[in-house]
C-alpha cells in the first residue's frame, strides 16, 4: 500500500536525515541552556587603522563552548538562534559581556559588536544597549555595533528608528560585509552609517584582480564622500595591506594581524604593540 511505501521510503533517508535532525533537536535544546551554564564566549579581534598602525578597536565574535560538540562557530548556531528567537537572548548577553570586558580591558578602544536584525527591530533594543552601557560604564562612543545588509531587506522603519536613536547617543553603526549583499547602494541613502565593512571576497582578490581593486577604490571613495569610514575585512597579506592603504581604506582587520583570540591575549597584544612595525610588501603593483 501507499503507506507502507511511504514508510519504506521514510526508512531508506533515515540514517542520514534522522542523524541530522537529532543532532539539531539536540543543539537546539542545549542552546536553550547556553547561557545559564556559561557556555556562551566572545573572541576578540582587533582593527588596525592604517595612518597611524594602531589598534583602534575589537571585534567581538561569538563562540559556543559545547559540553560535546566542543567550540561552535557562530555559523553554526547563530541563524538557529535567529529562527527560534533564542538571539534576543543570546544578543543581550553579547552586548553586557563585550561592554563589560571593553570598558575594564580595553581603556580607549572601540568595541565593535554584531547584532542580529531581529534584535534591531524590537522595540527594546535601544533599552538592551543603554543597560550594557550604563551597567559597564562604557562610553556609548567607544561602542560601534555591526549590522548586515539583509535588514534593510525590507527597511523596517523600526529598526531605522533605533539605528538614529543610537546614533543620537553617541554609538557607532557600522555595515558588515558591504558589497556582498542586495542593492547595498541605495541602503546607503536609507541610513547614515559611520563605518563601512568593505567584505573579505573584494580584499582576498585585491592583489590578483584589477576589478576586485576598483571596486574597492570606489568604496572607499564612496563612503569618503558620504562621510563615513572604511574598515576591511579578511586581510591575511601584506601585499593586501599596502593596497588597502593606499586605497585610503581607513582600518584593516585579519589574519594578518590577528584571529580572533581570547581577551587577555589582546591584551598582552597591545602591550607589546609598540614594538611592531607596519608590515612592508615589496610585490604590489604600483597602481591602484
Ligand atoms: P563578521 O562579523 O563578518 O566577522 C568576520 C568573520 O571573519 C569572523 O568569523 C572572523 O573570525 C573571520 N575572519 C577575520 N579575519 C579573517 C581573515 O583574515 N581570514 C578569514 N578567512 N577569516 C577571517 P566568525 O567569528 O566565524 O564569525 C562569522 C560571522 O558570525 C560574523 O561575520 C558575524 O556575522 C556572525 N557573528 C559573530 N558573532 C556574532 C554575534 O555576537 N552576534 C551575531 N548576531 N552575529 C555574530
Ligand atoms: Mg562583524
Ligand atoms: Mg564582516
Ligand atoms: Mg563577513
Amino acid at each position: 500500500t501507499a503507506k507502507t511505501g511511504g514508510r519504506a521510503r521514510a526508512e531508506m533517508f533515515r540514517p542520514d536525515m534522522g542523524e541530522r535532525l537529532r543532532l539539531r533537536m539536540t543543539m537546539e535544546r542545549d542552546l536553550r541552556l547556553a547561557v545559564s551554564r556559561k557556555e556562551l564566549r566572545l573572541h576578540w579581534q582587533p582593527q588596525v587603522d592604517t595612518a597611524e598602525w594602531r589598534i583602534s578597536g575589537c571585534e567581538a565574535l561569538l563562540r559556543w563552548q559545547h559540553g560535546e560538540l566542543g567550540l561552535v562557530p557562530p555559523m553554526n548556531f547563530i541563524p538557529m538562534a535567529e529562527e527560534t528567537g533564542l538571539i534576543v537572548e543570546l544578543g543581550a548577553w553579547v552586548l553586557d559581556e563585550a561592554c563589560r570586558v571593553g570598558a575594564q580591558k580595553l581603556p580607549g578602544l572601540m568595541v565593535a559588536v554584531n547584532v542580529s536584525p531581529i534584535q534591531v527591530v524590537r522595540d527594546d533594543f535601544v533599552n538592551v544597549v543603554r543597560k550594557a552601557l550604563a551597567a559597564s560604564g562604557l562610553p556609548a562612543q567607544r561602542l560601534e555595533i555591526e549590522i548586515t545588509e539583509s535588514l534593510f531587506i525590507d527597511a523596517s522603519p523600526k529598526a531605522l528608528k533605533n539605528l538614529e536613536t543610537l546614533r543620537q547617543m553617541g554609538v557607532r553603526v557600522a555595515l558588515d560585509d558591504f558589497g556582498t549583499g542586495y542593492s547595498s547602494l541605495a541602503y546607503l541613502r536609507q541610513f547614515p552609517f559611520d563605518t563601512l565593512k568593505i567584505d573579505r571576497a573584494f580584499v582576498r582578490e585585491l592583489v590578483t584582480q584589477h576589478d576586485a581593486r576598483a571596486i574597492v577604490r570606489s568604496i572607499v571613495d564612496l563612503a569618503s564622500a558620504l562621510g563615513m569610514s572604511t574598515v576591511a575585512e579578511g586581510v591575511e597579506e601584506p601585499a593586501q595591506y599596502e593596497l588597502l592603504r593606499r586605497a585610503g581604506c581607513a582600518g584593516v582587520q585579519g589574519f594578518l594581524i590577528a584571529r580572533p583570540m581570547l581577551i587577555d591575549q589582546v591584551v598582552e597584544m597591545i602591550e607589546s604593540w609598540a614594538m611592531q612595525r607596519a608590515p612592508k610588501s615589496d610585490s604590489v603593483p604600483d597602481s591602484i
